[in-house]
């Protein structure tokens, strides 16, 4: 009787054990850990190299731009992040043509630039983690170096992709795949997240929601006495989970004061049509934008990386990646519940 009961306790615990340890391994719900993996440090080493002078203001298609690129994709490299499933390299090359039609500019061939995680259990399913790594260069001698527009954008989805890179090496990988998406041609009306939209490497579809990141190493002149806010915009617009998820992963992990002012579609501004995210939105794709605000030095020479807040650009770029590790590992993708206008 005594052997048998010590038996079918070593059997009992041998089997939690295991359980235990299955458990574990799938159990994503708190991303602690690996928010914390971004830094001010890090953020900051990176936009003094995509802001600097050498970058050439990165105008679309420019050697600066380029030299940009291949910076980012050595970053990509060095943290084992390949390009996406279905591409060849990191690059999505747009013709000159595309980015000419629409406004008959004279612009060069340009690249959005990729990198892609992949999902452990809904490989499938695809988030889009997007910034435009474009400005708009050299202007009668000066150099423009778009360090909050969208340097501060570009490195925190570098850091976000370096966040989540380490989270798989430790067994804690997204459940869904993520494309990190750096888009060319912003400035001159959005581009290249258009070129992605109508030349998508994954369905429609299958492409759960657009995180947005443009503009958010500084403040304006509405925040003067505080950096510990960020704009939320276009989160309600197609669903009420994509903006539920935004509020609760904030008050849960990073506690920035959400503004939601230009969120109002009767605002003047219309900043909801002005960056990458509504090309994803227009077909249906859930989008969030995140957003300092406009200050004096937006499209100004003085858009330099000394005056970015660093530590408002890391709470942001914290903020960027709770959501996504989210969207990544719930359990249904978001709803969309509202009518595309
Ligand atoms: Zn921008």
């Amino acid at each position: 009787m005594k052997k048998i009961i010590v038996l079918l306790l070593i059997a009992a615990t041998a089997f939690s054990c295991k359980t235990t340890q299955l458990a574990a391994a799938k159990d994503n719900s708190d991303p602690t850990k690996y928010m914390d993996l971004i830094t001010e440090k890090d953020l900051k080493t990176m936009l003094y190299v995509v802001a600097s002078d050498e970058m050439e203001g990165r105008e679309t298609g420019s050697p600066g731009q380029k030299k940009a690129g291949l910076y980012m994709i050595e970053q990509y490299k060095n943290n084992g992040i390949s390009f996406p499933k279905g591409a060849t390299d990191y690059y999505q090359h747009i013709p000159a043509a595309f980015l000419n039609a629409k406004y008959k500019e004279n612009l060069p061939d340009s690249e959005n630039i990729w990198a892609y995680i992949e999902g452990s259990e809904k490989p499938d399913e695809v988030l889009v983690i997007s910034a435009h790594y474009d400005h708009v260069g050299i202007k009668k001698g000066e150099i423009y170096n778009g360090a909050d527009d969208d340097g501060s954008g570009t490195v925190a989805v570098m850091e976000i992709a370096k966040a989540f890179a380490k989270a798989k090496k430790d067994g804690h990988g997204p459940k869904r795949s993520i494309l990190f998406l750096h888009v060319t041609g912003e400035e001159h009306g959005l581009h290249g997240s258009r070129y992605y939209s109508e030349n998508p490497l994954f369905p429609i579809a299958n492409t759960i929601t657009d995180v947005n990141i443009d503009m958010i190493g500084r403040r304006d002149v509405e925040h003067a006495n505080t950096n510990n806010y960020v704009y939320v915009i276009g989160a309600d617009r197609l669903s009420s989970d994509l903006h539920n998820l935004v509020v609760a992963q904030n008050e849960k992990y990073t506690k920035v004061d959400l503004d939601f002012k230009f969120n109002d579609p009767k605002d003047p501004n219309h900043f909801y049509e002005r960056s990458d995210h509504y090309n994803f939105a227009k077909h249906g794709i859930p989008a969030v934008f995140f957003f300092n605000g406009v200050h004096a030095d937006y499209h100004g020479k003085g858009d330099e990386p000394e005056k970015i807040e660093y530590d408002a650009l890391t709470k942001r770029t914290k903020l960027a990646f709770v959501v996504a590790w989210d969207l990544a590992n719930r359990a249904e993708r978001p709803v969309v519940d509202k009518p595309l206008k």
